[in-house]
């Protein structure tokens, strides 16, 4: 009997694999979603609040023995009460508190490369924990004052990059909160040919 060649499925092009929502990230059926958290991990106010009161109360106690998490790392948790809708974990990163100057070049900030570390970890943490898909909300661009077109491009940037070393995870949401926020994100991503190689790689 002749041998059939080995298959190897071809990994899909990056770009397909980011998408643009706006939605609420509790509601996302998602293996992991990404918590923009501060560095006690003790809950707080937007994204934070919403996943805390979307997990209930066995996360904060769980985020309690953590001993909480330096700006631009990441820490994995159970989903929690998000579990009944298939999340299968939490992963939390803090972003920095934006004090940089905007005349700098993309990624000669410290907060381009802090905010650059929090995809990078929370990939990481997914790839390892074998997660298929991942939603990330706009990192640092609420309460810690990132700018947000800037920050558009971090996220986009360094994701895609993730994405091209990497089979997994599949999918990765960039969850907006708004209409606009999504608009800022699809601006950078379809500008990317203007902009990507002027940027430091982070
Ligand atoms: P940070 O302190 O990192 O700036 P915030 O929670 O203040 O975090 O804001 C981060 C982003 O998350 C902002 O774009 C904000 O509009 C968005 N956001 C707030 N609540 C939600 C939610 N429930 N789902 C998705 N995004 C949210």
């Amino acid at each position: 009997m002749m041998d059939l060649p080995q298959y190897t499925p071809r990994p899909m092009p990056s770009l397909d694999r980011i998408e643009v929502v706006v939605a609420d990230i509790t509601t996302l059926r998602v293996d992991a979603i990404v918590n923009a958290a501060n560095e006690s991990l003790l809950g707080g106010g937007g994204v934070d609040g919403a996943i805390h009161r979307a997990a209930g109360p066995g996360l904060l106690e769980h985020c309690k023995t953590l001993g909480g998490c330096t700006t631009g790392l990441a820490k994995l948790t159970p989903a929690f009460g998000l579990e009944k809708q298939g999340v299968k974990h939490i992963i939390h990163t803090v972003g920095p508190v934006w004090h940089g100057d905007e005349k700098q070049k993309l990624g000669y900030t410290l907060e381009d490369t802090l905010l650059a570390s929090c995809y990078h970890q929370s990939l990481t943490l997914a790839l390892e924990a074998g997660c298929q898909t991942i939603a990330f909300p706009n990192i640092s661009t609420g309460i810690y004052g990132f700018p947000k077109t800037r920050a558009a491009k971090i996220a986009f940037g360094h994701v895609l990059g993730f994405l091209d070393k990497q089979e997994h995870p599949d999918k990765v949401t960039l969850c907006c909160f708004s209409d606009e926020d999504a608009s800022i994100i699809q601006d950078a991503i379809d500008t990317r040919e203007d902009w990507m190689m002027n940027r430091k790689r982070m």
